[in-house]
């Protein structure tokens, strides 16, 4: 059929090595899906099953988007980002629809990353309206990441959740969400690693990336691109002013940590 969506398919460039630390989470993915993706003759032969997702879960800002598109970029699949407003639909019949519209987009565009964010309002198994207790979407959902006979080859499956408890079991069957992976916010090496990446091509000058981490404790990698956005911000501001460019410095860094908190404390 000739199902159309309105998200746009994404071709990344970002790889691995654009996603600070994260090591364990990366090999995961690696063995998960890359290897089955790119050896599935292999896998066969060993009567290996290959499919199934990975539902990634932890605090926000860490990470879990920007290393699905990684993950895309890693293999040159193609990436599909989709939120839950591009699914759910108050008329009836039309959230089951756009569902429908997305694998298909998926399918023709193969090899894919298609990525769902905030998974467990999807499936939730509770009923909160405007976010669930519609069994009809759940159960395409649950038909469509079963696919039909290799429907899915070549289909790589992420989901992005804060809460996996509030997921229906049936996602997590064989085949499914099978493998669920902790994106733990970034420890002293990674946000050192994330600082660095974030600063990578800016005018800078011997920044101590070592004590700016050991300081940025509990924050996420999202609060760290935003204090170097508040950082390079407030440079240019003064290069404006002087007519010159200002490397950025570790004292600037530092500042711009002092006006942003941390977000990952609870978890
Ligand atoms: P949410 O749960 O809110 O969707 P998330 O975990 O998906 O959050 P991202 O949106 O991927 O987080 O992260 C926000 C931004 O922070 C990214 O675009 C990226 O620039 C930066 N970032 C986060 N983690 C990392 C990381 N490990 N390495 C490099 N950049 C990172």
């Amino acid at each position: 059929s000739e199902e159309t969506s309105h998200i746009s398919t994404e071709r990344p460039k970002q790889t691995f090595a654009d996603v600070g630390g994260m090591d364990a989470v990366k090999e995961e993915i690696r063995l998960k899906i890359i290897y089955p993706l790119q050896h599935a003759e292999m896998y066969r032969a060993y009567g290996k099953k290959i499919g199934g997702g990975i539902l990634l879960y932890g605090p926000p800002g860490c990470g879990k988007t920007h290393l699905a598109r990684a993950t895309a970029g890693e293999v040159q699949a193609s990436f599909i980002s989709v939120s839950l407003d591009d699914i759910l639909d108050m008329y009836i019949g039309n959230s089951e629809k756009n569902l429908a519209a997305i694998f298909e987009q998926a399918r023709r565009q193969k090899p894919c990353v298609l990525f769902f964010d905030e998974v467990d309002a999807l499936g939730a198994n509770r009923t909160d309206l405007r976010k669930s207790g519609n069994r009809t979407l759940i159960n395409q959902f649950l038909a469509e990441l079963d696919g039909m006979d290799s429907d899915n080859d070549g289909l790589l499956i992420l989901g992005a959740t804060n809460a996996p408890w509030h997921l229906d079991n049936a996602f997590r069957r064989a085949g499914r969400f099978d493998r669920v992976i902790f994106v733990a916010p970034p420890d002293e090496a990674a946000r050192e690693a994330i600082l660095q990446l974030q600063l990578q091509g800016k005018p800078i000058e011997k920044i101590d990336y070592t004590s700016l981490a050991r300081r940025a404790t509990d924050y996420s990698g999202a609060d760290l691109k935003a204090i170097v956005d508040l950082a390079v911000e407030q440079k240019l501001q003064e290069a404006l002013r002087k007519g010159v460019p200002q490397p950025l410095t570790t004292s600037d860094l530092k500042a711009a940590l002092g006006k942003h908190k941390p977000t990952t404390r609870e978890w």
